[in-house]
């Protein structure tokens, strides 16, 4: 196995079990290895720190696979980490309300770069880094013993692929190909969803819980719900017992699903509307009209992918935010979120209480919202925190 050694004084965020060997901390790496290859990684003293795959074109240079220098990587690993982070998630996977959930989370589940979501019978995975790409067919095999599915689809994101020097890959892994509509149910709201053509790998799952929370909150509310994709939060606030919900996104394809599945929860069509339009534009128009709302709900595409693009992203956080916070009645609710890793908690709830503040209004934080508990946080690894959300009150 090849070596891989680190400058003096690199080796304190792999003693705190943080898994990322970024290119500034190595010194050398003896021979070479192709990526994806397991190389053994030292410290400038030489001592053994543990086993990483290899990635040569990406910042992030080498992913930790275990810091216990004696374990094999190999395919039982491969095995015993799947099983392990799908036993986490036994009583999700034992719900027959929760067909839809998240079972492995990359890093979190000391399994770099790796995705693994379950919808109802079929599994979509994304390999977002060399390691676990070059151990695919192992990764495939091991979930087709443990987790009881009709197929396994991959979707993984092209854009981080190439950060890693590896080609796109979408398609079929084993079994059967997922039909162009697959259905979950979530606590009773069925939700239809495309795992070849939808976001990230169909779904945001990660919203589970601020669903939920939103759903409690809603009865007899009308609710303005933006960048609603297809209908997540529209139909939590319809369950919950909204009176209206208005819901607005710029992508037909998204609000043609949205449709659907308004229709697939069977709420009459006089509970809800579907606007196909800029948010920035369609809050300024609701401003002008006068319709004021109980909730909105803001919930943007990442606006900052990288640390560089965060001050133009700032700006739009505080604008969405500026035109919801005009529109709400006095008293009514806030629900805004942010995904971007490069913004955070600190910063999002300044943002807003800027915000909140130019719009010419005062508002308290009733929760702090964060993505599932099947997208766990590493606790070595902060950077697994992404999604962050308020639900403030507005006077
Ligand atoms: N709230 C959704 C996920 C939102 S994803 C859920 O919980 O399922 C972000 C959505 O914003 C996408 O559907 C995208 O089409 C939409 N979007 C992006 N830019 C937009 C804009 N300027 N105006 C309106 N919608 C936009």
């Amino acid at each position: 196995m090849k070596t891989l050694h680190l400058n003096k004084g690199r080796d304190s965020s792999l003693l705190r079990r943080h898994p990322w060997v970024f290119s500034g901390a190595i010194d050398r790496l003896a021979g070479s290895a192709a990526p994806g290859e397991t190389v053994r990684v030292l410290a400038a003293d030489g001592r053994v720190l543990g086993l990483a795959a290899w990635s040569p074109s990406s910042q992030i240079r080498a992913r930790m696979w275990t810091f216990d220098a004696d374990e094999r990587i190999d395919a039982d690993l491969f095995t015993r980490r799947l099983a392990a982070s799908i036993e986490r998630r036994r009583a999700m996977l034992d719900d027959p309300q929760r067909t839809g959930c998240r079972l492995v989370y990359g890093e979190a589940d000391e399994l770099p770069g790796l995705v693994v979501d379950r919808y109802g019978d079929f599994l979509v995975c994304q390999f977002q880094c060399t390691g676990v790409d070059a151990w695919k067919a192992e990764i495939v095999a091991a979930l087709q013993r443990l987790v009881p599915c009709r197929g396994i689809y991959e979707r993984s994101e092209a854009s981080v692929r190439q950060r890693e020097g590896l080609p796109p890959a979408q398609g079929l892994l084993w079994g059967e190909e997922p039909p162009a509509l697959l259905e979950i149910n979530e606590n009773g709201r069925l939700y239809g969803l495309s795992v070849a053509h939808g976001h990230k790998t169909g779904f945001y799952l990660d919203q589970f819980d601020n669903r939920e929370l939103l759903r409690s909150m809603a009865s007899g509310q009308r609710v303005l719900n933006c960048f609603a994709y297809t209908g997540g939060f529209g139909i939590a606030a319809l369950q919950g017992g909204a009176s209206h919900v208005r819901n607005v996104d710029s992508s037909a394809p998204s609000l043609e699903l949205a449709q659907a599945n308004f229709q697939r929860n069977g709420f009459d069509s006089s509970r809800y509307a579907l606007h196909c339009a800029n948010a920035f534009e369609y809050l300024r128009e609701l401003k002008q009209s006068g319709e004021r709302f109980d909730i909105v709900v803001l919930d943007p595409p990442k606006f900052a992918e990288t640390k560089a693009q965060f001050q133009r992203a700032a700006r739009a956080y505080k604008d969405i935010a500026l035109q919801g916070v005009a529109l709400l009645r006095p008293g009514g609710l806030l629900f805004t979120f942010s995904c971007s890793g490069a913004i955070d908690l600190p910063l999002f709830q300044k943002i807003t209480a800027d915000a909140v503040l130019d719009a010419g209004r005062r508002g308290q934080i009733l929760h702090y919202m964060h993505q599932a508990a099947d997208h766990p946080v590493g606790l070595p690894f902060p950077e697994s925190l992404y999604l962050k959300g308020l639900v403030c009150r507005i006077e």
